[in-house]
């Protein structure tokens, strides 16, 4: 207790000396009192937030919500946030909100921008300064100087991108309020030289599902070894992912890319929980290549400065390295960086909700509520950064391996690392905006002076639907596109007047090359965070062309807002033959057109006997009517009118009654099949472990489809049995008390998983003439659990390491109807770190597609142990019983990024009943 008081004199006095250049503000006594108590140790307190000025008329949150950020036991739902930061807004000139779009369910975002008046007043002239330093295009030396001289950098944080991390948009509230009502210097000079804005709550959805859980089951948590399992849901579809969402998908990171767009802050920092105690990311290797040196210096000049203070302050467990890496593009907060900016991110230390803990560091269970696998646990994904109570260079003050944790010391580390970032950006205003011009010129500049100097999509490509998604992805990013006005001859080849060019002399150049490049991986020693390949053409089987040819600049262009692409009937007859040319929009179709009968041809069919126009197998033949020619049109897709159907092999097109399998522990993955299903309009019920249980699943399901989930290395189990059941159930459903819940399914109890007689069912219902489709770490299960009992489902020795690489897989079967629109046999896939699989000799047929396992079949990103993969099957379809099960070693459909493969997956549904007959071996296309 003595050392209490002496510890808290002493930090006052620091504040005095601090803060002694200006008259005293009246301070909060309430909130210094109740801050020390929820603190839990003196040295987890600094003194830039032990204290709170009260000023008449501008409320502090507790004022509005009745409590004070990092009280305990207290979350804020979004509703209240959004009433805290307009409250805020309405009594202070120093404060604005602006809205930035609604989400999934509804919920608005809203940025608050806090800085001085005049600043707030004149907001779009400051929006202004930066649009120009973002595009310098034509601005000479000294206009940029001048710009520099009048512009002030926008600092943005964003909280509560990841649900169970609740601390952020708390923390972020009270700092709102002390940057809008402190007098002291520090504050007047960040208001000054700073325009300050955060979110209210990065993911909104997921806040308030979060919350609700909260107050329903984890406000009784008392330790670590007492936790609740997390609500089924974040989002609407993904969990941590919405950190890795690099093609923007989902509303929510679509509307703050917009908002990025529009604002350009020259620094974007994250606020996220997972590490003890506070992770102050420095941009470490392996670094991206293409990103600009200036930021590489930059990164560390934060965290270390960060560092610096608050070792200065006392506070243990600040730290700046062996996390995260600069590999990946994808994390929402790289928006900033890939667009010339500064990506800034922290790690604080979360009890997952607002409870104080015991806590044991690098050791304990999780080690951190946010330890959820995507974010990788307490040593990071591949195992590095371990040992968070050494002391290591990057850690002069290691914290102790027990203590107390409350939500107030994350306030407290998370605000003090905050405010000793904006006292840095205020005080080196200036060098900020000039890096952010210098970053912005040496973008355009790169591009005119080294190769590649652009990017090709050809015209006249089978398919150009997955050509658009390529497009429109990069046009939301800001990247500027042209379609060719005239034939482009380059080095690489001629390419017709209406391809695609990206030039790279253009400010968001560099992005186009990170996106659109091969990844060549810097060293294959190390580990990274998260993907090492995401080259848009290869994850899309559409054709881009780099150019290192300089003439590419000056090929003359129009400018392209948004691809659209309009289908085409050629001819007239009374049938029309849609071409299976490889675009995802054939399934569309054919589910808009429920009613309507469609064949499929099994073969194809020359241009002689199809109007002029050759068929591809799997090409739909329905009858015309305006209502399908309407919507040929509409999904961009291509038909020929025909007379008669071609004298061919071929198959009525059924849909299937179509069930999509979730655990309640793992819905993520689940949810980007979702998605991809949603955005197609592929009809599906999501069933859950209540509905396998119950039975008889032949009676309402053709196909049951159990998309990549439990697995990480862990095998079947976790998808059989999924969130362990320690007697007490957690129900997943909607009340009024907490109306977030009971969304995207409803569940007494989530806990206990479909167990041994889920799994029986599952193997009645194959075995009763139904199709399974496990996807990635999913097809463990049908081999370890006896579905499928000749496969061998193996682990690649702990030497493999293959963080999403890109690599070729060999069709071997081309014939059979999962390969409808491919053309070629050996093709690129995501490695999706499902299992290893093998079949005996006699089995060999069931194989359709196979890794052939060799050095040069890496075709982006690093597989290290290549040689494990060779030749094990990438995809089995397996006749068991009446049914049938299909394997995918990989997944078809990842994160909105592998659209190219995704047509397996859309044909196994569209195609269910008439994969070949078990005991042939279908012909291989190059017999046709
Ligand atoms: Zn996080």
């Amino acid at each position: 207790m003595k050392f209490w008081r002496l510890a808290a004199v002493s930090t006052l006095a620091l504040t005095a000396a601090l803060f002694s250049q200006t008259a005293p503000q009246t301070q909060d006594e309430d909130f210094a009192k109740l801050v020390r108590e929820w603190t839990t140790r003196p040295e987890f307190l600094s003194p830039l937030v032990d204290h709170l000025p009260k000023v008449t008329g501008v409320p502090t949150p507790k004022e509005v919500l009745g409590y004070y950020a990092g009280a305990p036991k207290k979350l804020t739902h979004v509703a209240d946030l959004g009433k805290y930061y307009r409250a805020l807004a309405a009594s202070s000139k120093r404060v604005k909100v602006i809205p930035a779009g609604t989400t999934d369910e509804g919920r608005e975002c809203i940025v608050a921008v806090v800085a001085d008046e005049d600043t707030i007043q004149n907001l779009d002239t400051y929006k202004g300064y930066l649009a120009r330093l973002a595009d310098p295009r034509g601005l000479g030396e000294q206009e940029a100087r001048r710009i520099i001289g009048s512009a002030k950098p926008i600092y943005m944080f964003t909280g509560g991108l990841h649900s169970a991390e609740t601390g952020p948009p708390e923390m972020l509230m009270e700092l709102a309020y002390r940057i809008a009502t402190d007098e002291s210097p520090l504050y007047e000079q960040i208001r000054k030289n700073v325009i300050v804005m955060m979110t209210a709550a990065a993911e909104p959805d997921g806040r308030d599902r979060y919350v609700d859980w909260y107050y329903k089951y984890k406000i009784s948590e008392e330790s670590e070894q007492d936790r609740a399992p997390g609500p089924p849901y974040w989002g609407k579809y993904i969990f941590h992912d919405n950190n890795r969402d690099i093609n923007y998908s989902q509303v929510t990171m679509r509307n703050w890319l917009k908002f990025y767009l529009e604002w350009r802050p020259p620094i974007m920092h994250d606020l996220h929980e997972s590490q003890p105690l506070l992770y102050s990311f420095s941009g470490q290797a392996p670094q991206n290549p293409t990103l600009d040196p200036i930021l590489y210096a930059e990164l560390p000049w934060f965290s270390n400065f960060e560092m610096t203070k608050m070792i200065g302050y006392g506070m243990p467990g600040v730290w700046t390295h062996a996390f995260v890496d600069m590999w990946s593009p994808g994390y929402l907060g790289f928006m900033s960086s890939n667009h010339n900016g500064m990506l800034r991110m922290y790690e604080t230390f979360g009890n997952g909700g607002a409870n104080t803990m015991r806590r044991t560091i690098g050791g304990g269970p999780g080690g951190a509520p946010d330890a959820a696998p995507a974010e990788g646990g307490p040593g990071g994904r591949g195992g590095r950064g371990g040992g968070m109570t050494a002391r290591e260079w990057y850690r002069p003050l290691p914290p102790s391996r027990q203590l107390t944790w409350s939500m107030r010391n994350n306030t407290n580390y998370m605000e003090t690392g905050v405010l000793s970032a904006l006292e840095l950006t205020a005080n080196f205003s200036k060098t900020i905006l000039e890096n952010f011009y210098k970053k912005s010129r040496n973008s355009i500049h790169d591009g005119e002076t080294e190769a590649p100097y652009g990017y090709v999509l050809p015209a006249g490509q089978a398919d150009m639907t997955r050509v658009a998604f390529i497009v429109n992805t990069l046009r939301l990013q800001g990247i500027e596109i042209g379609r060719a006005t005239a034939d482009v001859k380059l080095r690489e080849g001629t390419f017709p007047a209406g391809s695609i060019v990206i030039k790279r002399n253009q400010p968001y150049g560099r992005l186009a090359k990170i996106m659109l490049e091969k990844q060549n991986y810097p060293d294959p020693a190390l580990n990274t965070y998260d993907d090492t390949a995401w080259t848009m053409g290869l994850m899309s089987h559409a054709q881009v062309v780099e150019s290192a040819d300089k003439s590419i600049l000056d090929a003359p262009v129009t400018a392209v807002q948004t691809m659209d692409v309009a289908g085409e009937v050629k001819g007239d007859g009374p049938m029309l033959a849609v071409l299976e040319n490889g675009a995802n929009t054939l399934v569309t179709l054919r589910y808009h057109l429920k009613d309507v009968k469609f064949e499929a041809v099994e073969q194809a069919v020359p241009p002689a006997n199809a109007g002029g126009v050759e068929l591809p197998a799997g090409s739909l033949l329905v009858e015309s009517s305006p209502r399908v020619k309407a919507e040929i049109q509409k999904l961009g897709l291509r038909a020929v009118a025909l007379m008669q159907a071609p004298k061919v092999p071929r198959h009525p097109v059924d849909l299937p009654r179509l069930a999509v399998f979730t655990t309640w522990g793992a819905t993520q993955d689940v949810g980007w099949v979702r998605y991809a299903l949603d955005h197609f309009d592929v009809g599906y019920d999501l069933i859950y472990k209540e509905r396998i249980r119950k039975g008889n699943l032949r009676a309402d399901y053709d196909v049951i489809l159990i998309p990549s989930q439990g697995g990480r290395g862990g095998g079947a189990k976790g998808l059989v049995f999924d969130i362990e059941s320690k007697g007490k159930p957690y129900a997943y459903t909607k009340s009024p008390e907490f109306p977030s819940l009971g969304i995207y399914g409803e569940s007494q109890d989530i806990t206990g998983g479909m167990g041994l007689p889920g799994v029986a069912e599952l193997d009645r219902f194959v075995n009763e003439g139904g199709v399974l489709i496990t996807l990635g770490a999913s097809s463990y299960l049908p081999a370890e659990f006896g579905i499928a009992r000749t496969v061998d489902a193996a682990r690649p020795s702990a030497q493999f390491y293959a963080p999403g690489p890109i690599v070729e897989a060999e069709i071997l079967k081309p014939a059979h109807p999962i390969f409808y629109g491919y053309t070629k046999t050996v093709i690129p896939v995501r490695w999706a770190g499902g299992p290893l699989l093998r079949v005996p000799t006699d089995d060999r047929k069931s194989v359709l597609m196979q890794f052939p396992g060799t050095d040069k079949s890496v075709m982006s990103g690093l597989m290290r142990g290549v040689a494990e993969t060779r030749n094990r099957p990438a995809v089995l379809d397996l006749p068991i019983g009446q049914g049938r099960v299909l394997m995918f070693a990989t997944n078809p459909c990842y994160r909105w990024q592998n659209l190219g493969e995704f047509g397996m997956l859309a044909n196994s549904i569209l195609h269910f009943n008439d994969f070949p007959k078990p005991t042939t071996t279908p012909p291989s296309a190059s017999e046709q």
